[in-house]
């Protein structure tokens, strides 16, 4: 029988980078790594269902009307400086 493990205690999934309770990690990183990817890019996890539109949301690439090429995530941002400037 196992000692009663303390619910603080956590570790690391490298695969998350979540603090996952000691008592779950074994069946969590089966799970994770089944289920769970790290963007390349923003170097988030997300469900590897999700990552196709992630990327075509986040990452693609846009021209901007100024023709500068940036990532769909930084357009927003970016028209606001120009329009502000
Ligand atoms: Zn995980
Ligand atoms: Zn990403
Ligand atoms: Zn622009």
């Amino acid at each position: 029988m196992a000692e009663f493990l303390d619910d603080q205690d956590t570790q690391l999934c490298d695969n998350c980078k979540k603090e996952i309770p000691v008592f779950n990690f074994t069946i969590h990183e089966i799970h994770c790594q089944r289920n769970i990817g790290m963007c390349p890019i923003c170097k988030e996890p997300f469900p590897k269902s999700d990552m196709e539109s992630h990327m075509a949301t986040e990452h693609c690439q846009v021209t901007c009307k100024c023709s500068k090429k940036l990532e769909k995530r930084q357009l927003k941002k970016h028209e606001e400086t120009e329009l502000n400037r």
